[in-house]
């Protein structure tokens, strides 16, 4: 899960992370009484979106009067923000930020996240702040430090005093560097969080060591026992089809091809995709229907399929375990009966009492494609697509 960079910022503060005084608001009356509370003499007036880029795409704005404040905030409030992380359908900037201006000496960067390599949280660091941290590794790799941190020490204060002299911080900044790093690390170790990203990472005039940018992700697994943090949650910055699966219990992922898949487990969903791939197709979705396929599943599943406008063919392909293959067969019949089906089907089931669910399918009536195997599936579904596009 995602939250926002005010939410973010919030939250680290309570861990020690020094970052600029600052409120939420909704309307730019509110903005202006936010930026009325902070005194100024200079505001930043930052749209709320889950996605980086914003600077560049008119998302941040450097004030200098309470009327600017309102200017700006009337402005971004509502607009459809588009940067290279947003995708070119952009998102609309509901909330914004207003927050102390900050007299800005260096802009650096710092990423804690899990690498899989490792299996260790690990931490990055670099001079080369304000920037993508994918466009530095790929330019100048060596200007990145990494840490991979021992999960039973933990960060421990001489790691954080060798970055911060990695990045050049001399004197005060090395101890507010350190207080930064480790509240940082205790932050996201204790929240469960997958990502603290904090870019900028910027050194004051005065020598202050301060988070001008925050973004943090959370394990979805482990928000059960971070109700704070879930709470945090903005709905309307996730994908609706994913939300509407998320309820059914579905793992549901959109993608941009035009052939939509139904499959029990994520291993198969993932074979199944790339089948689909070998064959020449493209998979409109990633869909795991999860190993109980009742009815009311399939039948939920069908609708977030198809209304995805890209569909032109639907493929399922499921295994019967635990599921019997019948009663499988059965809630494909009643779902595809319920919602009219529009897109040629194909079926490819294996597993226990696979006769019997053939069966059911072809006295169905209903114009289902029978598959054998998982090629088999794949290509009929690649060449059903065709004829239907
Ligand atoms: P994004 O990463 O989405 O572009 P940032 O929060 O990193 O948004 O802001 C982009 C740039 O705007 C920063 O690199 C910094 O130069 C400037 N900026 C952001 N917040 C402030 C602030 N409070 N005071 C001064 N400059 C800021
Ligand atoms: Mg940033």
């Amino acid at each position: 899960m995602n939250i926002h960079e005010y939410q973010a910022k919030s939250v680290l503060r309570k861990f020690g992370v020094a970052v600029p005084d600052g409120g939420v608001a909704y309307t730019a009356d509110e903005a202006e009484k936010v930026a009325k509370g902070l005194g100024g003499p200079v505001w930043v007036v930052k749209a709320q979106i889950h996605a980086g880029g914003r600077g560049k795409a008119g998302g941040v704005k450097v004030v200098k009067s309470l009327g600017d404040v309102k200017k700006s905030a009337d402005g971004m409030l509502g607009m459809t923000l588009v940067t290279h992380q947003t995708g070119p359908q952009g998102k609309e900037v509901q909330r914004i930020y207003v927050e102390d201006g900050c007299d800005i000496a260096r802009e650096l960067y710092l990423g804690l996240l899990v690498d899989r390599v490792t299996s260790r949280v690990t931490l990055m660091a670099s001079t080369e702040g304000g920037m993508e941290i994918e466009e530095v590794a790929a330019k100048t790799p060596e200007k990145i430090m990494r840490l991979a941190i021992d999960p039973v020490m933990g960060l421990q204060p001489f790691h954080a005093r060798r970055l911060a002299y990695g990045l050049g911080l001399e004197g005060d900044q090395v101890r507010s560097a350190v207080k930064f790093l480790m509240g940082m690390y205790e932050a996201f170790i204790q929240l469960d969080a997958s990502i603290v990203e904090i870019n900028p990472l910027v050194v004051t005039g005065a020598g202050e060591v301060v988070a001008l940018d925050a973004k943090m992700n959370f394990d979805d697994n482990a928000l059960y026992r971070h109700k704070d943090i879930l709470e945090l949650r903005d709905e309307s910055e996730e994908d609706p089809t994913e939300l509407e699966a998320a309820k059914f219990d579905l793992n549901y992922i959109k993608l941009d091809g035009n052939i939509g898949c139904m499959v029990n487990g994520a291993g198969l969903a993932m074979a199944t995709m790339d089948i689909i791939k070998l064959y020449g197709g493209s998979p409109a979705n990633f869909l795991d229907v999860g190993g109980g396929a009742s009815k009311e599943r399939v039948t939920a599943a069908f609708k977030l399929i198809l209304s995805d406008a890209n569909v032109e063919a639907l493929l399922v392909n499921i295994f019967g375990g635990i599921m019997r293959c019948d009663v499988i067969a059965d809630g494909i019949v009643a779902a595809a009966r319920e919602i009219s089906l529009h897109v040629p089907l194909v079926v490819r089931l294996a597993g226990t009492n696979v006769e019997r669910g053939k069966a059911i399918l072809e006295d169905s009536g209903l114009p289902i494609i029978a598959a054998d195997d998982l090629a088999d599936a794949a290509e009929k579904a690649v060449k059903a697509a065709r004829e239907s596009a």
